[in-house]
């Protein structure tokens, strides 16, 4: 039992330690600075681990050309195992008529963020990248705190859900985020 114990406080500690030291994707866009991101993701951790347990991979494309290779291989791999879904889904990251800004992968635990369709977005709304860069980063890791905890919730209760989180968290925080905001000019 004490080893159990024991056991279970070392394993507690690790996952702080590791909690500590977010790793990021290869590719991290250009409206926000790593170590912005970096508070951002400290931030939602502070809400809880559910939000960042495992892996914590954040992977945000700045340009066109930095998918398509993703887009290619994934292509391929949707036509292969005919997922319908998961070919659409991609198309429509490159369709410059839609602005497919982010997505969530349950199987493979990774939050996507596609900058050239957010700084399009935000173009046609008029609202700060930066702001929406952050409440979409929120709204994504909310889904991953939906699948984490396994709330099973239907597409679109699941986008209620994380777009409420999103909008709450954001104005809880509003102080911490302006001066991380301000730190990147
Ligand atoms: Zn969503």
């Amino acid at each position: 039992m004490i080893i159990l114990i024991a056991d279970l406080i070392l394993f507690n500690e690790l996952l702080l330690y590791m909690f500590k030291h977010i790793r990021l994707g290869f590719n991290i866009g250009t409206i926000l600075r790593r170590k912005q991101l970096n508070k951002i993701l400290e931030l939602m951790l502070s809400e809880g681990k559910e939000y960042c347990i495992q892996e914590r991979r954040l992977n945000i494309y700045a340009y066109r050309w930095q998918f398509v290779p993703f887009y290619l291989v994934r292509i391929g791999l949707a036509n292969l195992v005919k997922n319908h879904e998961l070919k659409e889904l991609n198309k429509k990251i490159l369709d410059r008529t839609t602005y497919e800004i982010a997505s969530y992968s349950e199987n493979n635990n990774i939050i996507e963020i596609y900058e050239f369709n957010l700084l399009r977005w935000c173009n046609k709304i008029n609202v700060s990248p930066e702001n929406y860069m952050i409440e979409i980063i929120f709204h994504e890791y909310r889904h991953k705190y939906q699948f984490n905890l396994n709330l099973k919730l239907n597409t679109e209760n699941a986008e209620k859900d994380s777009e409420e989180f999103a909008n709450i968290f954001f104005k809880k925080n509003k102080n911490a985020i302006e001066q991380i905001i301000a730190e990147g000019k």
